[in-house]
Formats: structure tokens, sequence, C-alpha cells
């Protein structure tokens, strides 16, 4: 197939732009490279710049005929959501309109979205499937659920055909070495224990060593990009082909603990990695891990890379080859 991923420069995206090449299929690139990167570009894949904030970018792009498309151009920050709801509202919502007027006007009416764990807020039961109740604590969070009914919308009246995917924690980095772009000023636990090992950064700070989980630490299921990415060409191909939308968890059904997580990066680093408990961070749930039962099902997807080491390893050795670089 024709594939646009719009976003395809960032980290998630990139990784799903290699993994759409590899299953034989024709990529193209759309993205404002505002976290994207052109380190990011997978050889043999199309490059266009533009802006889902603008709807000429978008209507220039879909011109070109593409017979399917991926949205994974999103602001993704909860933190800044609840301080700048409005960047979110105009990127992830309007943006997200734009792409679809879009594609629907040129006949683009296969699509696989980005969604997230983020739309379920605190767990009622575990592990989360897809029937929890949806109850986001954040903006963005509410940004992604917004989407996912506009989209049952536009399936209903215009024939799109979507597959929702709910992305637990992403983590990780291709195996094959890929994908080389790091993100700047990262949030998220992994890359941040990496600029810790790397010396960019002077210690992890552990937000809560006083949660009921096994080590006091909050547990989260980490799911390998790949993994992820993988989940894409499986959904995109089962919507083609059955013509009937869906909506699937990806998580690896383990839950890894922030001290598990940093006691295996010292492990494979070999570096000491200083760490410190801090408070509580705000709206953070103690557990949250999901069954990937439905997924499997559905697109025949499982996570494989997901293990703790796998994870850090993939991403340690993307780091070492920043090395030299100045930070
Ligand atoms: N975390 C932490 N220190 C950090 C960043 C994250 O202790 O500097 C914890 C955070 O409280 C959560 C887990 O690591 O329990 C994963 O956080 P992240 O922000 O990566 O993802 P989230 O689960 O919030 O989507």
């Amino acid at each position: 197939m024709k594939v646009l991923v719009v976003g395809g420069a960032g980290y998630i995206g990139s990784h799903v732009v290699h993994a759409f090449l590899s299953a034989g299929h024709d990529v193209t690139v759309f993205d404002n490279l505002s976290s994207g990167q052109l380190i990011n570009l997978v050889p043999g894949t199309g490059f266009i710049a533009g802006d889902i904030r603008h709807p000429d970018d978008l209507d220039a792009a879909f011109s070109r005929g593409f017979d399917a498309f991926v949205h994974l151009a999103a602001f993704k920050a909860v933190g800044e959501s609840m301080s700048e709801p409005e960047k979110y509202s105009v990127n992830n919502l309007s943006g997200t309109i734009n792409i679809l007027n879009a594609a629907c006007a040129h006949g683009c009416k296969r699509m696989v979205f980005s969604s997230s764990a983020a739309i379920f807020g605190s767990p009622q039961y575990l592990p989360i499937d897809e029937a929890h109740p949806a109850n986001p604590e954040s903006y963005y969070g509410f940004t992604k659920l917004e989407i996912e009914r506009i989209l049952a919308w536009y399936d209903r009246i215009r024939g799109l055909r979507f597959a929702a995917l709910r992305y637990f924690n992403a983590a990780g980095y291709d195996p094959d070495g890929t994908v080389l772009g790091l993100e700047s000023n990262p949030q998220n636990l992994l890359p941040i224990i990496m600029e810790v090992a790397m010396g960019w950064r002077k210690e992890l700070q552990i937000f809560g060593n006083d949660y009921d989980t096994r080590d006091g630490t909050c547990v989260r299921d980490y799911v390998h990009v790949s993994d992820l990415a993988r989940a894409h060409v499986l959904a995109l191909e089962t919507i083609d082909r059955e013509d009937e939308s869906l909506t699937v968890n990806l998580g690896s059904e383990t839950g890894i603990t922030v001290t598990e997580m940093l006691e295996t990066a010292r492990e494979v680093t070999g570096v000491e990695i200083p760490a410190r408990y801090v408070d509580r961070r705000p709206g953070d749930p103690s557990e949250l891990y999901a069954t990937s039962a439905h997924a499997k099902k559905r697109i025949g997807w499982e996570a494989e890379l997901s293990d703790c080491k796998t994870l850090i390893s993939s991403t340690w050795d993307v780091y070492r080859k920043h090395q030299t670089a100045e930070k």
C-alpha cells in the first residue's frame, strides 16, 4: 500500500515507517519537524514538510494519492497539557480534524491512529482491557479519547476505517540501529535514566517510594517501540482486509517498577546512575498494565521485544552512539 505517515520523523513515527518499509509498503513521511528529526528519516522514504495545523499543507499532501495514512503527529506531555491546553486543542484536536477532512476529501479512507493508555485515567481494575471505562485525568488523554470518538463518527458517516491503537509506555529503540534520533528534553523514565547514565543529568528523581507495590515504586507496562510499530502494520492490513474499524490496547502484560528499571539499567550499562526518592508526581496511578488478549485475537499481535533488558540495551546502544555529541 501507499502509506502517508503523519508525524513519521518522531520517535515512534520513525519506527512505524521502518516497520511499513520492512513489510514492503511504499512510505511517505509528513512532518513539521517540531519534535521530529531528519536524522530519523529512514532511507527509501519520501518526505513532505508540512504542518497539520495548515489545511493547505494536508490538501497538497493527500492530493498525491495514498491508500492509507498513520497519524502520530501530537503533543504528548501530560503535564504541559494541563498548563497549556490551548496548544493541545489546536494541534491534537483541530490538527486531527484537518487531517481527517483532507484525507476523506481525497478518498483516503484507511487510517491508523496513535491513541494512548492516558484515555483510561486511574485503573478501576487490572489488567486494563478495551472495555475498561475511559476517564482521562489529563487534557492530553482527553484529546486522544475525543479523537477516538470523532473517528467513530467519520467511520459511520464517511466510511473511514480506522485502527485506534492505545499505547501503554513506549520505550526502546530498533535493535537493528536504523533509528538514531534522541528526544530532546525527554520526560519519560527510560530516556531520563539514559541521560543520567551518560552524565548529561545529575540524577534520576524517583517519584514516590510509598506506593502499594512490590518495592514501593510505580508499576508501568513498557512496550518496545518496535513491537508497537509492528502493530501498526498488522492493524492496517486487518482493517483493509476486513473493511471494519478496530480499537486495541497495546501492552506487554508485564508490569515493571521504576526501581526494577533503574537496577536493570545499572546492570546493562555498568554505570552507577545516581538516583534519589522525591515526592510522588501528582496524577500518577500506582499500577498500570494492559491485557493484550484482544490485540492478539484481533490483529495477531503480541509483544516480543518488551522485556526490561531488551528495552534498556536497545536504548543504551543508541545513546552510546551519541557519546561524543554535545549536550
Ligand atoms: N518516573 C520517575 N522519574 C522520572 C520520570 C518518571 O520516577 O523522572 C516514573 C513515573 O512516576 C512513572 C514511571 O516512571 O511511575 C513512568 O513515567 P513516564 O513519565 O515515563 O510515563 P507515564 O507512565 O507517566 O506515561
